[in-house]
């Protein structure tokens, strides 16, 4: 295993952070799988997975059975992990500009721009890699303006070529689920088996560049531009994971989701001498379009009659907000029949806030498609 860092210049003098990446196995044999966590700061449960994944990784090594590439980025954020307010981790958002640190990842199919015309040829291996050189040389030129700009290059530099890309996150109160593209479908359902996700949310573009998009849109706007003419393969399998809600961390808990992780890189040939197999039941799918938003119809104090995870009805009530002065109590139903997969932690919401989301099976929404 060997450690890389790639350096922060620093917001102002006299501060400067650094990126860290532990890389497995050689580079260049076999697939590369890049993995990393803490990209939103305030996200713990995928941290702590991929700090028992590095402790299988390093058993692995030792015995030889790397097969192919592994990197691990381990604290994705170190500019969110600094960020506290109020006594509480910003995390999600960085505290000047008050942006996501999942959003606004760069196209690379647009930063290529043309570049690969009169280069592609008719074979699909040879215009995968062509594509890959393509990428690294183009966000070698991207204009680095601050140290978010500096941290994202960062990682796209490390995770632009790899096969497949993992970003693990949580949600505020949540079952384990994933989001991911329509490309490779194979792919999607050996990891929701191996991992045991509940739920699996489908879109291909989303709004908001996330990380995750970042490495599959490339490939399909390539294959919208080259693909009447030359072979374009769906070039990286990409997954934003959810590692259920933000107090979900605990190390028998994560070593569990560790070794399911292990499971997932032995299936796809990455690693050997792993006896784990994907037996975990297949993820429910659903378009993330038809994830529908519960929101608070007064502000007041929140209450839950269903956990995460309970199957519901359209009109079901999900919960109640009750408002301690007036005292009126109001129900909060759900406006589609599906998965109640995520709520919001906070026990108290102001009027029209979000509280929740249920995956239902036809798409309710449109546009930008990611909370904020
Ligand atoms: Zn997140």
């Amino acid at each position: 295993m060997q450690i890389e860092t790639a350096a922060l210049t620093g917001a102002t003098a006299g501060t400067r952070r650094e990126v860290t990446l532990y890389r497995y196995g050689a580079c260049g044999a076999g697939r590369k799988v890049y993995l990393q966590a803490g990209l939103h700061a305030d996200e713990m449960p995928g941290v702590l997975v991929l700090q028992h994944l590095m402790a299988l990784l390093d058993e692995a090594e030792k015995r030889g059975q790397i097969l192919g590439e592994v990197l691990v980025v381990p604290a994705a954020n170190p500019i969110g992990l600094s960020q506290w307010a109020y006594q509480r981790p910003l995390g999600r958002h960085e505290a000047d500009s008050m942006r996501n640190f999942n959003r606004g990842y760069p196209e690379l199919a647009n930063l290529v721009g043309d570049r690969l015309e009169g280069v592609l040829t008719g074979s699909e291996t040879e215009n995968l890699h062509l594509i890959r050189t393509a990428f690294r040389a183009s966000l070698a030129e991207i204009c680095i303006r601050d140290d978010r700009a500096e941290q994202m290059a960062a990682l796209m530099n490390w995770s632009c070529d790899a096969d497949y890309v993992l970003d693990l996150h949580c949600d505020q109160v949540a079952v384990l689920y994933l989001y991911a593209s329509h490309a490779r479908p194979q792919d999607r359902d050996l990891l929701g088996r191996s991992i045991g996700a509940r739920l699996t949310l489908i879109e291909d573009v989303s709004g908001g560049h996330p990380f995750d998009e970042a490495h599959t849109v490339p490939w399909a706007a390539l294959r919208a531009r080259y693909g009447d003419r030359f072979p374009i393969p769906a070039g990286c399998f990409s997954a934003t994971l959810e590692y259920r809600g933000q107090l979900d961390v605990a190390d028998d808990l994560a070593g569990a989701d560790a070794g399911n992780l292990m499971t997932f890189l032995a299936a796809i040939g990455v690693v050997a001498g792993w006896d784990g197999v994907a037996a975990h039941p297949q993820a429910l799918e659903r378009p993330l379009a038809g994830t529908a938003r519960i929101f608070a119809p007064q502000g007041g104090v929140v209450t839950w009659a269903l956990p995460v995870g309970a199957e519901v009805q359209a009109g079901q009530v999900l919960g109640h907000v009750t408002d301690p002065v007036s005292r009126r109590r109001v129900a909060v139903v759900s406006p589609v029949a599906g998965l109640l997969f995520r709520r919001e932690m906070w026990r108290s919401c102001l009027r029209g806030q979000s509280l929740a989301h249920v995956a239902g099976e036809k798409p309710v929404r449109s546009g930008d498609l990611l909370s904020d």
